[in-house]
């Protein structure tokens, strides 16, 4: 059976594109659960208040719960608030409760308000949790909570819907990852863009396709997710689509995205240590 090449250091990607809709709780859940059932330690964090994520693992996320925003506030260590998933046991997640709402706002006055995920995902907290990969998945916005999410990263995976406006935006997203390495996080990059809810019958889909190809190169996955019925329907069922129907195009195109991702990571330099 084909294991996914571990990395030669950790990998912490974060999952953004503050358009709603265009598939980061999905690519994050089902890229998360490729890797994890390929024999990789994975680790989720939840970061949308909706807790999509947690629900498409099978991960409480009820108030009361344990859960990011505890770790956001430095209450409670990362370890104590995360849960294996029901997709596999080499994943793990980190749950979002509605308590995440309000975060949004609170850490306007708190200290270091931008660097609260990173100091949550210290190197001692990751090990605590021993995994290979951090995926952190964002909600739909460029608030605080989303500049905690890239100050946490080496790296930033754009998922990109194959549909009317998709680069909408996307000038937005990319001048904050840069104001977020110029003064956060030097080590910061776009390593990855994933084409999700691709439908070949259109026109517009190859159009979209081609436009991001040109313009973003090998940064974006040869992978193309299509868009596909059982892949919205396994959030309902509290699986991810690998688990729901495994043999699907669907499936089957999260791994070999997934097997992409890992193959580069193999490459990878050592990043520079990084400080504070
Ligand atoms: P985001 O997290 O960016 O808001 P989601 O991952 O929640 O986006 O996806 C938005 C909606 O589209 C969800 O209902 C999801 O089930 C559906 N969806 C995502 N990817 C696909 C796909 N490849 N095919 C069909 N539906 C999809
Ligand atoms: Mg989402």
């Amino acid at each position: 059976r084909y294991r996914m090449p571990r990395p030669s250091h950790r990998r912490v990607l974060t999952v953004a594109n503050q358009k709603g809709g265009v598939g980061k709780t999905t690519s994050t859940v089902n890229l998360a659960a490729a890797l994890a059932m390929h024999g990789v330690r994975v680790l989720v964090i939840d970061l949308d208040p909706q807790g999509n994520a947690s629900t498409a693992l099978g991960v409480e996320h009820r108030l009361g719960t344990p859960s990011v925003y505890e770790a956001l506030l430095g209450e409670i260590r990362l370890a104590e608030a995360a849960a294996e998933s029901t997709a596999s046991s080499n994943l793990l997640c980190v749950p979002a409760t509605i308590d995440l709402a309000g975060a949004e706002i609170e850490l306007v006055s708190m200290v270091a308000r931008e660097n609260r995920l990173r100091q949550a995902l210290s190197p001692e907290a990751l090990d605590e949790l021993d995994v290979d990969y951090v995926f952190v998945d964002c909600p739909p916005s460029l608030g605080l909570l989303t500049v905690n999410a890239l100050v946490a990263a080496n790296e930033v995976l754009i998922p990109i819907q194959c549909e009317y406006y998709a680069l909408e935006g996307l000038g937005q997203l990319l001048s904050n990852i840069d104001l977020v390495r110029a003064h956060l996080n030097t080590s910061l990059h776009v390593s990855t863009i994933l084409l999700t809810m691709y439908d070949g019958r259109t026109k517009l889909a190859d159009q979209v396709t081609n436009e991001v190809r040109g313009h973003f190169g090998p940064t974006v996955l040869r992978t193309v997710i299509p868009r596909s019925v059982k892949v919205s329907e396994a959030p309902g069922y509290s699986q991810t689509v690998l688990a729901y129907d495994p043999g699907s195009r669907g499936a089957m195109s999260y791994v070999d995205a997934a097997r992409e991702i890992a193959e580069r990571g193999a490459e990878m330099p050592v990043p520079p240590d990084r400080d504070g």
